[in-house]
């Protein structure tokens, strides 16, 4: 029993989280929560992980060069958006009428700076539109038209609405088309000044009503990055993070109520939000990577200075410490019900 559970703590120390100490980068990157991953055909599967494998390559090529946690989080959710596996740019489900509205974020731990657009449809890479709205706005989200608009006038690289229509919504299967919500992207680093950063794109859920617009781009709710305390991106029902203000909760427990990433990521995972709700990946100002999901399954990865670089489907117990742990009671938060939440 003892050797049984010693050998669960390694699995689950090496699959969620890892300090790493200051000067050293470490990125961890998603690719959307959501159902099991043997409900995905296996071609799909594979494509999943070797998409997941390619983003996170380029992350870590760009941080162990010195590169910037932002450039390395713009770079990695580009490489996702342009594979069609996933729930953003290329990838992305449509709307109840059949059009893609995409949705992403990008924001800079160092001083807080951010940006967001919501509801593009022209855009090929809407992340780096975002970064752009921050670098060459004074505003932080930019929707629908407006943003298109902008985008052409930044000469960012346009495409055909059909661009999006040739993906994975003509492969699915029945089940993969009944998932609501799986492939969403996101990534958050910490590079080699200790700067963090994040970032996070999708084409939204499934049938989404016109102009229906989820969390992602919502700063403090799919995206936050501060430096003092963590970045984290989400992945799941948005409405849900954006009524429990996610990305923005995990950091404020650090900050107010001095926790530990691992137990502020652990009470909104498994007391705010609901079983299915989704996942979040999340690094810590010296480098701890947490990265926990309440659904099934969450494609993610990890990779760090120290040669860490690995790839999930799903997490063994989404990520969370065995309950049965020894030292689990210091770092897992105790039940904080919400009488709000009837289901509770
Ligand atoms: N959070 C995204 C949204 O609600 C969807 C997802 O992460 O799968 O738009």
């Amino acid at each position: 029993m003892i050797g049984r559970l010693s050998l669960w703590l390694v699995i689950w120390m090496t699959a969620s989280i890892v300090p790493v100490s200051s000067q050293e980068w470490a990125i961890a990157i998603h690719g959307g929560a959501g159902g099991p991953p043997e409900k995905l055909t296996p071609p799909r599967r594979q494509a999943r992980r070797a998409g997941l494998e390619t983003a996170l390559g380029i992350g870590r090529d760009i941080l162990a060069a010195g590169g910037t946690s932002m450039d390395a989080v713009e770079a990695v959710i580009r490489s996702m958006e342009d594979d069609a596996s996933f729930n953003a740019g290329r990838g992305a489900v449509l709307t109840g009428d059949g059009k893609a509205e995409l949705d992403a974020s990008i924001m800079d731990g160092r001083d807080h700076q951010c940006g967001a657009v919501a509801g593009v449809t022209t855009v090929k890479n809407p992340i780096s539109l975002a970064r752009m709205v921050m670098t060459e706005t004074k505003h932080v989200l930019l929707a629908g038209p407006g943003a298109d608009a902008f985008a052409t006038s930044m000469k960012l690289p346009l495409v055909d609405p059909s661009y999006f229509l040739s993906s994975r919504t003509a492969e699915s299967t029945g089940d993969e088309a009944s998932e609501l919500h799986l492939g969403t992207v996101g990534c958050v680093a910490r590079d080699q000044a200790g700067n963090l950063a994040a970032g996070t794109s999708t084409g939204g859920t499934t049938q989404k009503l016109p102009g229906r617009v989820g969390d992602s781009p919502i700063i403090g709710a799919g995206t936050f990055a501060d430096n003092q305390t963590c970045a984290v991106s989400g992945t799941g029902i948005g409405e849900e993070y954006i009524r429990y203000a996610v990305a923005y909760d995990i950091a404020a427990q650090i900050r107010y109520a001095d926790r530990s990433l691992e137990s502020a990521v652990t009470e909104i995972m498994t007391q705010r939000l609901k079983p299915g709700d989704g996942g979040v990946i999340a690094i810590s100002h010296d480098g701890t990577l947490v990265l926990q999901h309440n659904t099934p399954g969450m494609n993610c990865g990890a990779a760090d200075a120290r040669g860490r670089f690995e790839i999930f489907l799903e997490l063994e117990n989404g990520g969370r410490r065995p309950t049965t742990a020894p030292d689990a009671t210091a770092t897992v938060p105790t039940s904080r019900p919400d009488p709000s939440r009837p289901d509770q």
